[in-house]
């Protein structure tokens, strides 16, 4: 394409260009602005750009060639030297494309799962790591829930394999769908999947937790040609990195406990375990809560979630509304605090969280 000025020029350039010859005595517009712009944008840094200078203006190509011009050519131009310059500016602009694609795939690659498009288990702990340092340095909260499908090797054995890869491809878009765009949605391995959410408490967290196996739990799941459906659930372990010194090989054992006692207790369904908590947090938990007036009625009294109430009564599973509620446990008092036992209540999804407090 000719262009008769720099800010026309300007205009038609776009990502599948691959080369701009620039004429020193283009008539309107300054052609080493034309340099300084496409050196400065992000798209345009690497596009080569070949100068044509007459032989009086060798101090303004000398300029151009240090703004970032990549070559040049002095008029009268001979067509081969042209031909040999452009061809050889445009093979190194394709091979630094190449290159570029083939180092975003890698990346990709290394970050991602192939099945599911979501992060994998390298970047989750990465992004771990950071949170946690975020809840000791920021005093935010994150949480974390891992996941994992129910009985899933029954789905391999009786639709094969192929449908098991659709029912995790589905989960991980329901998955994604349940979340806020902050949250992080990991597969681990398998039919595994974690979900971290910063500055997030234990108590949102197991709202999202519920509304999370309810999305899998209320649609079947259709796979296979024939779209046969597919009953899925999945167990879910909830916990929030705690302030002052939690790390990551306690926060993952933790969920990793709270999901074991899930299955133990009969699958599709959530157990939260939080770490120990001074009195303080604790009192502040308790108030989050609207029907809840402070830690010294706390043992006493339940402590409703109030998101965890199953929209869809139909929904056999989750007829029971989920709450926390805290009763002094005095087989289990050890330290200087006295341990309260939080129990799942009713055969629903339940809540079971360790927590003490100081008497
Ligand atoms: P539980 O409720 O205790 O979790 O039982 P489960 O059957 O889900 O657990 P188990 O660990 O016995 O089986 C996990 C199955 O997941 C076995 C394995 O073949 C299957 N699996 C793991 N990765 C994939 C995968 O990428 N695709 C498919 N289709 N299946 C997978
Ligand atoms: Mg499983
Ligand atoms: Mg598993």
């Amino acid at each position: 394409m000719i262009c008769q000025s720099c800010t026309e020029a300007q205009r038609h350039l776009d990502g599948d260009t691959e080369l701009v010859i620039a004429s020193l005595s283009t008539p309107s517009g300054d052609p080493l602005r034309l340099v300084t712009l496409c050196r400065a944008s992000e798209i345009f840094r690497q596009l080569p750009i070949l100068l044509i200078a007459e032989e009086s203006d060798l101090h303004r190509l000398a300029k151009g060639l240090d703004l970032g011009a990549n070559d040049y050519l002095i008029r009268p131009v001979d067509r081969n030297e042209l031909l040999a310059r452009t061809g050889t500016q445009i093979r190194r602009k394709r091979l630094q494309d190449r290159l570029h694609e083939n180092y975003q795939r890698s990346l990709s690659l290394a970050l991602t799962d192939d099945l599911t498009g979501l992060y994998n288990r390298r970047y989750f702990l990465a992004h771990l790591d950071e949170l946690i340092d975020r809840v000791d340095h920021d005093h935010v909260n994150a949480a974390l829930l891992l996941f994992d499908i129910d009985h899933f090797k029954q789905v391999n054995d009786t639709y094969g394999h192929a449908a098991g890869d659709q029912v995790l491809r589905e989960l991980a878009s329901r998955a994604m769908n349940s979340v806020r765009s902050v949250d992080l949605v990991a597969r681990l391995g398998g039919e595994e999947f974690v979900v971290v959410m910063p500055e997030t408490d234990s108590i949102v967290a197991t709202a999202v937790a519920e509304r999370l196996r309810l999305a899998v739990a209320r649609e079947p799941f259709i796979v296979g040609a024939g779209g046969v459906k597919v009953a899925v659930t999945i167990s879910i372990g909830v916990t929030a990195a705690a302030e002052g010194g939690d790390c990551r090989e306690r926060l993952l054992k933790r969920a990793d406990d709270a999901l074991y006692d899930a299955k133990s207790a009969g699958r599709n369904r959530i157990v939260t375990r939080l770490a120990d908590l001074p009195p303080i947090a604790l009192a502040s938990l308790a108030q989050r809560n609207d029907e809840t007036i402070g830690p010294a009625r706390l043992r006493a009294e339940p402590i409703s979630i109030g998101d965890c109430k199953p929209k869809d009564e139909s929904d056999n599973s989750a007829r029971s509304r989920p709450f926390v509620s805290c009763q002094r446990a005095s087989a289990v008092t050890h330290g200087p605090w006295p341990a309260l036992k939080t129990q799942a209540c009713g055969g629903g999804p339940s809540f079971d969280a360790s927590m003490t407090v100081r008497d």
